[in-house]
């Protein structure tokens, strides 16, 4: 089968929002400039998405694997395993892989901020991820383990179990998150306590990894603590980075199908954060690696766009996650979630459009779940979603935003995992 065309899939992490007081009652994608959005929602169909299904506030790596086409009720295997793909640590099944996160905690494990402030820079973390691994023996159980630390101060942690297969049916460490049916769930009243992790069923695979992880934490939390890093924050009045938080356990590989076995389109993927990287190499898409965002937008977005132009050269097919508008979303800063917004369109969509002929590519472009600043956490809001380019022909809709595309021709998608089948019907002119 031959394509006559190239998909540009263009997802924008936790962009959709609610109407804001503080915006006069717009969404920060209302209130944004966003003329490509518009301009393609005019030229396109819209809709509305629930990118999982309704009830469901997914995390970004439950999310994006129904967005690609993957039911997470089948697929998601933990967390755990896709950000340790994502960053090139060797896993296989019968391994434990966990997400984590530095933090700084006080005595008796009460937890003072589970993110060190977000003033952990990638190259401290990794200093200290470089003692843990040197340091840290794990004697409960024959065991060895790889950590590694990727952005901030955000980790991953593999433990190999010697002769003994590990277990995911284990609880988090990390307060703030609790599994639901083996999902991460934000906690809706988190404690601010370093947990223990506990064993959830009465199997010796269970208790060992829970052993383990304890092990582990008590451990690093030793050689975090008298670390010259912190030792330096500490006297700079900045927080400590002195515990490692898990959190969302797997052990086996989720066995996603091949995209291009599948569909027959060859796809490449553009992204930051190791999640999203593991799930595009598990299914089989090319991974563009990416220097570190600098977090200035224009150099940021540049490099991005020359990328993913190269990228739609060889390949059938561009995934693009674009982190921008997620965490203000999290911090509940409005005016800087629109400014994120802002960017992504005038840095990124408006300069790839001018070299990209509609013609030729069919643009999709939608968030993975809503963020609402009101909640700064996800939610289950369903999400705009525009596709533009190739044969489609044009709703009523002339601007792209939460309330416009629920008046759009593509209606509502009531299971994100619908979008990808659809994708490449229309790639195909179907
Ligand atoms: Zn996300
Ligand atoms: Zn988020």
């Amino acid at each position: 089968m031959t394509l006559s065309r190239k998909l540009l899939y263009v997802v924008v992490d936790g962009m959709a929002d609610r109407p804001l007081d503080e915006l006069g009652g717009l969404t920060p994608l209302e209130y944004a400039d966003t003329p490509s959005m518009d301009r393609l929602a005019k030229l396109g169909l819209t809709g509305l998405m629930y990118t999982v299904e309704r009830g469901i506030a997914p995390e970004s790596d439950v999310a994006v694997l129904s967005i690609l086409g993957y039911d997470p009720h089948l697929y998601h295997t933990g967390r755990g395993v896709l950000e340790a793909v994502g960053a090139g640590l060797e896993f296989k099944d019968g391994y434990l892989a966990l997400r984590c996160n530095f933090a700084t905690v006080g005595g008796d494990w009460e937890l003072i901020d589970r993110r060190v402030g977000r003033s952990l820079s990638t190259e401290e973390a990794a200093e200290l991820g470089k003692a843990i691994n040197e340091e840290v023996k794990l004697e409960s159980h024959p065991a060895d383990f790889e950590f590694k630390t990727t952005i901030g101060h955000r980790a991953v942690l593999v433990i190999k179990g010697r002769g003994i297969k590990l277990s995911s049916k284990i609880t988090n460490t990390d307060p703030a998150y609790v599994k639901v049916e083996g999902m991460g769930v934000a906690a809706s009243k988190p404690e601010r306590r370093v947990k223990r992790c506990e064993p959830l069923v009465d199997e010796p695979e269970a208790k060992a990894s829970a052993d383990l992880v304890n092990e582990f934490t008590e451990k690093s939390r030793r050689v975090l603590e008298k670390h010259p890093i912190n030792v330096r924050r500490e006297a700079e009045g900045k927080l400590k980075a002195n515990v490692v938080l898990a959190r969302d356990a797997g052990d086996r590989l989720p066995g996603l199908f091949s995209l291009e076995e599948r569909y027959g389109v060859k796809f490449s993927c553009l992204a930051d954060m190791p999640v999203e990287k593991g799930i595009a190499k598990l299914a089989g898409m090319e991974v563009v690696e990416l220097p570190p965002s600098t977090g200035r937008f224009k150099e940021d977005y540049e490099l991005r766009v020359e990328e993913a132009l190269k990228a739609l050269e060889g390949h059938d097919a561009v995934y693009v996650h674009l982190k921008g508008p997620d965490e203000p979303g999290h911090d509940g800063d409005a005016r800087r979630k629109a400014a994120a917004i802002e960017a992504v369109d005038k840095l990124f969509l408006t300069p790839l459009l001018e070299r990209v002929s509609l013609e030729e590519a069919l643009i999709c472009v939608t968030s993975d779940h809503a963020t609402p600043c009101s909640l700064r956490a996800h939610s289950d809001d369903p999400v705009p979603i525009l596709i533009a380019g190739g044969d489609v022909k044009p709703d009523s809709v002339e601007k792209f935003s939460e309330r416009e595309c629920a008046k759009g021709g593509l209606g509502v998608l009531e299971r994100g995992v619908e979008l990808m089948p659809k994708l490449i019907s229309m790639l195909r002119g179907a």
